[in-house]
């Protein structure tokens, strides 16, 4: 039944219709201008802006050199070194991330076990001189540590529905 029901909705190009409807009813309202940078549109908790790398309340950096978001990143844009510490725990010693190269695509952030690379909601930045499109590890930490709290806020608000 619900493939019949499918197939007519295709076959009548019901989709369409409606989105045709919803285009027409915007036609004759006032339009809107943004006025930029002054207002802002809504953001997604979601929203893929510059990586941060966290840390534990206890101050201990949460990245574990697993290299996961190295590995998945579609463009390469990750760089990681890492060596074992007096504790057997492994930790990062370089861990930098190309902006130029990125895409947001935020496969980093969804394939990290234990929520240390995200990305935040600052889409605002630029870059003055050749070479700072490379973010270094204590950058990433420090974007981390002045970001905690809205990052923390904002998986919260995504978690159910992850
Ligand atoms: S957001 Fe995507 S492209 Fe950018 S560093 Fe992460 S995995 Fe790579
Ligand atoms: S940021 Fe996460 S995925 Fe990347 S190396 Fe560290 S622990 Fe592994």
């Amino acid at each position: 039944m619900t493939r019949i029901a499918s197939y007519l909705k295709s076959l009548l190009l019901l989709e369409l219709a409606g989105g045709l409807w919803l285009t027409f009813k915007y036609l004759f309202r006032p339009k809107y201008t943004l006025m930029y940078p002054a207002e802002k549109t809504p953001q997604s908790p979601r929203f893929r802006g510059v990586h941060a790398l966290r840390r534990y309340p206890n101050g201990e950096e949460r990245c574990i050199a697993c290299k996961l978001c190295e590995a998945v990143c579609p463009a390469l844009a990750i760089t990681i070194d890492s060596e074992q510490r007096a504790d057997d725990t492994r930790r990062t010693t370089r861990y930098e991330i190309d902006l130029f190269k990125c895409i947001y695509c935020g496969f980093c952030e969804e394939s990290c076990p234990v929520d240390s690379i995200v990305e935040t909601h600052v889409h605002e930045y630029h870059f003055d001189k050749r070479g700072q499109n490379i973010v270094t590890k204590p950058q990433l930490l420090a974007i981390g540590d002045r970001l905690e709290a809205e990052i923390a806020e904002r998986r919260a608000a995504d978690a159910p529905f992850r």
